[in-house]
Formats: C-alpha cells, sequence, structure tokens
C-alpha cells in the first residue's frame, strides 16, 4: 500500500503529519525551578522572600544557614540580622519522646487542627542522630504527608549532619527565618534520648512530653528530669483497647507531677491523655498551650524566659568563641601538648597546668 492512498482524505484511515510529542515536563517551570535553585540570591532578596512567606526562599534560606562555606555563613548571620526584628511574635512548642510514641502523627493532628484555627505551623527538627541515617526523623516523605500538604505549613527535615550544638544552633536560627516568614507556631521535634531535649528545651516556650500507657513502666522510659522539664505531659494513643490503660497511666502520672519541685514559670505540669488517630484531646492540649501562654504573660515569666534563653545562647556562643581563640592559636597547639604530657607523667597537676598556660596566653594577647 502506497503512502499516497494513506493520504488520501475520503480514506477513513486518514493520517495527518504529525506534530512533535511535547516534553513531559513542564520544560519552562522546570527550568525556571533549576535555574531559581542554583541562583545565589543576594540577601535582600533572601530577605524579602521570607517576609512575603516564600516557603522555597524560606527552604534555600533555611540551607544557607545549615551550609558550612564561609561565604554562606557570612551571608546567613546577615540575613538573620534582617530578619530578626520581624521574629518572636510565635508560640514556640517543643515536643518530645521516645521513638515510636507517635510524635510525627501528634504533630500531623495538631498542625492540621491549628491550620484550621487559622494558624500557620513550621515543623522543625533536632535529632543530632540522624547523620547517620541520613536525617531520617522527618526526611522520611510518608511522616507528616498531609500536614506537608497544606499552604500554611512548613515542614524542614533535619539536618542532616553535625554535632548537638551544631544542629541546635541551626535550629535556633531556622526559628528566626520562619518567625520572619509569618509563621506564629513553631513545632520543635525531638527524639527523646540523651541530651537534645534540654537543648529544645531551651528554645522554646511550652515542652510537651508524649508518652505511652504501659505494664507500669511510664517513669522508666523517660528520665525524671525530662519530665520535670515538661510544661504538659501526655499518654498517647488513648484509643480503641488502650483507653483504660492510658487512664490509669494519666492517674499515675498525676500523682507524680504532685512531687515535682514546682516551677519558676507559676505553671504547674498538667498531664493529659490523647489520640492522634481519633483526634480525642488534641483541642484540649491546645487550650493547654494558650492557658500556659496567658499565664506566662501575665506574670511576665514568658518574657524572662525568652531573654534567658537569648543569654544563655550568647554566653555559650562567646565561651565557645574564647576556647577557639587559644586552642586554635597554632603556637598554642604546641604549648597545650607539651602539659598535657607533663600533666599525664605527673610532673605537674592539672590545675596548675592550666593556670600556666592560661597566664601565657593573657600575657600573649595583652602585648
Ligand atoms: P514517632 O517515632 O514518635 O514520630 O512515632 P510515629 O508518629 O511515627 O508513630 C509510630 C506509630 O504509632 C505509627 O504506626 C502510628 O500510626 C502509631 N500512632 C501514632 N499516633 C497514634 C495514636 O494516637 N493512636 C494509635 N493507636 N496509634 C498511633
Amino acid at each position: 500500500m502506497g503512502s499516497k492512498k494513506l493520504h488520501n482524505t475520503n480514506s477513513a484511515i486518514k493520517i495527518n503529519t504529525g506534530v512533535s510529542k511535547p516534553c513531559a515536563l513542564n520544560t519552562i517551570a522546570a527550568n525556571k525551578y533549576k535555574s531559581f535553585n542554583r541562583r545565589y540570591l543576594s540577601v535582600d532578596e533572601y530577605t524579602s522572600g521570607i517576609l512575603r512567606g516564600d516557603r522555597a526562599i524560606l527552604s534555600k534560606a533555611i540551607t544557607l544557614i545549615e551550609s558550612s562555606l564561609l561565604d554562606h555563613q557570612a551571608n546567613a548571620q546577615e540575613l538573620i540580622k534582617s530578619c530578626l526584628p520581624y521574629a518572636g511574635n510565635s508560640i514556640r512548642i517543643g515536643i518530645t519522646g521516645v521513638p515510636g510514641v507517635g510524635k510525627s502523627t501528634f504533630i500531623e493532628a495538631m498542625g492540621k487542627f491549628l491550620i484550621k484555627n487559622g494558624r500557620k505551623i513550621a515543623v522543625l527538627a533536632i535529632d543530632p542522630s540522624s547523620s547517620k541515617t541520613n536525617g531520617s526523623i522527618l526526611g522520611d516523605k510518608t511522616r507528616m504527608e498531609e500536614l506537608s500538604k497544606e499552604s500554611n505549613a512548613f515542614i524542614r527535615p533535619t539536618p542532616s549532619s553535625g554535632s548537638l550544638g551544631g544542629v541546635a544552633r541551626k535550629t535556633r536560627e531556622s526559628i528566626i527565618l520562619c518567625e520572619a516568614a509569618g509563621f506564629d507556631t513553631i513545632i520543635v521535634e525531638t527524639v527523646g534520648v540523651g541530651q537534645s531535649e534540654t537543648e529544645v528545651h531551651s528554645m522554646v516556650d511550652f515542652f510537651l512530653l508524649l508518652m505511652l500507657a504501659g505494664a507500669g513502666d511510664e517513669l522508666q522510659g523517660i528520665k525524671r528530669g525530662i519530665m520535670e522539664m515538661a510544661d504538659a505531659i501526655i499518654i498517647h494513643k488513648a484509643d480503641g483497647d488502650n483507653i483504660n490503660r492510658a487512664q490509669l497511666s494519666l492517674s499515675e502520672i498525676k500523682n507524680a507531677i504532685h512531687l515535682f519541685h514546682p516551677s519558676e514559670s507559676g505553671w504547674i505540669t498538667t498531664a493529659d491523655h490523647c489520640s492522634s488517630l481519633t483526634n480525642d484531646g488534641i483541642d484540649r492540649i491546645w487550650k493547654t498551650i494558650l492557658e500556659y501562654i496567658n499565664v506566662t504573660k501575665s506574670n511576665n515569666f514568658f518574657f524572662k524566659h525568652r531573654t534567658s534563653q537569648s543569654l544563655r545562647v550568647f554566653h555559650q556562643a562567646l565561651n565557645q568563641k574564647m576556647i577557639g581563640l587559644m586552642y586554635e592559636q597554632s603556637s598554642f597547639k604546641r604549648k597545650i601538648k607539651q602539659k598535657e604530657e607533663e600533666v599525664s607523667n605527673g610532673k605537674q597537676s592539672a590545675y596548675t597546668a592550666a593556670q600556666e598556660l592560661f597566664e601565657m596566653f593573657v600575657k600573649e594577647i595583652s602585648v
């Protein structure tokens, strides 16, 4: 059959001259996205993007904060400075509990509830151990899937590497940027192991501990100190067959709370139970948080607490700089090594060695 015949307009199997198939990707958008992601923004561009609540720019700005490149760090500091006047106007909530207690499910349920109530939620995380699992805590796509689709939510996976101190710093700075971007509720999640709770506690207004109802082991899995840090202790997964056990655990927790030292905030730790599957109790917990904010704002603890948190960070940073000044000086590295040997060999006491070295250092920098 010749092609002439196929092109016969009277034929039922007419074939028109083809047009080339368009690319499956929207190339204009894809190129724009690529070049946006590759392009360096100026600090002014970052600032104006953040202030108008652009989540893509906010995300890129947090990446800048997380970068260890020196020029990125300089820009990041400038950016934080320009965002600072617009920050601070949020409720900062820390959430902790052992892995599996349901933190991300709870954050999703609470987040959706708050968005329905007109709030804007940013979720950040501290999990220094995630460097081993490449930032799994929030990196896993199935976590908070529904919340992440909300336009009034911003979910940032954990920085995938760094020491606890480094990750904590990045989270503190990210809080500033999120607040400047208009997020009025900041949730910082931590895994309930190690030191990260203390760090999170030192950067939030309200600290919430999630626990599971269990065979009398409530007080074992979590260190007592962490329970005492909590402004609210929640028995989670209080649904189905678990409700009775949750109620029992709740009364045990309430008894334990009586023995806590009174807090400087004037707030007495509350206990409740909730379910993120049925949403029972989510609204009560939010009410408790608002009550806490009310109480601590009216007795001025809220502001005093934020000031002391900032001052603590300032002194930590200053200490680190001071220590760095001595330890990173090449001439001193040798002297430190020498003193180490003298202490190891029992030639000098640790205190005398430190005192002598310190005096040498003071002399050197005062010349
Ligand atoms: P995380 O490791 O603390 O973040 O815990 P996840 O949020 O990943 O939850 C761990 C498991 O507990 C998941 O299988 C959830 O479906 C389940 N879970 C979370 N919240 C609830 C709840 O309120 N009730 C019940 N029954 N299961 C829950």
